[in-house]
């Protein structure tokens, strides 16, 4: 079977194939020459997400998923959530992100917060989501160097040390991406 993932990022490509059973075989937009900028403009997580498979399977009539991300902080009202990429601006980074995060929460207590990932599948027309949830907290400094986004400042619940401090394999063992992919796999191994 194949199936496009609705990303041109070659990282979460590989690590997808290497979860799935050979013989489902992995393409990314770019396999199927598309270049289309899709504009995520929907208000949820989950609504980005679908609209990006429903793009790509109504414009090219193929199985399809795509993923959003994005980090919900209980005392922010579950912002950055689906601006978690822009959060600062138009000219965002992660540092500039981190950082109007944790002056939001500089006199807050409740440290609470959550990634979300969510999968949208559209296989022979028909739409399945799986979602992928890591509870956690945010600290009130950064700490470690690894990973990407808003790990330094994400420690998720029952352990030590951020994301950023952790190897990737752990991260995929509690992470948010990976347990929506282990659905996703799950899924698609009973197809
Ligand atoms: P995307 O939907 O995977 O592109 O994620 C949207 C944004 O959420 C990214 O630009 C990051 O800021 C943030 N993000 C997503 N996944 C992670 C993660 O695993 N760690 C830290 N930040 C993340």
């Amino acid at each position: 079977m194949k199936l496009i993932f609705a990303t041109n990022n070659d990282d979460k490509i590989i690590e997808v194939q290497a979860l799935l059973h050979e013989k489902i075989k992995i393409q990314s937009l770019k396999d199927i020459n598309c270049f289309d900028e899709i504009v995520e403009n929907k208000k949820t997580i989950e609504g980005n997400a679908i609209l990006k498979a429903k793009y790509i399977y109504d414009k090219y009539k193929v199985n399809c998923f795509a993923d959003d991300t994005g980090l919900e902080v209980d005392a922010l009202n579950g912002l950055p959530g689906v601006m978690s990429k822009r959060f600062s601006g138009l000219d965002y980074s992660a540092e500039k992100n981190i950082n109007k995060l944790l002056s939001m929460m500089k006199s807050t207590s409740n440290r609470k917060a959550k990634f979300k990932t969510v999968i949208a599948l559209i296989l022979n027309g028909e739409l399945s989501v799986f979602t992928g949830i890591c509870d956690g907290e945010i600290i009130f400094t950064k700490k470690g160097s690894k990973g990407f986004g808003y790990d330094p400042v994400f420690k998720p619940i029952g352990h030590k040390f951020t994301f950023a401090e952790m190897d990737l394999e752990t991260k995929n063992t509690i992470g948010h991406r990976a347990k929506a992919v282990k659905k996703l796999i799950e899924f698609l191994s009973k197809k």
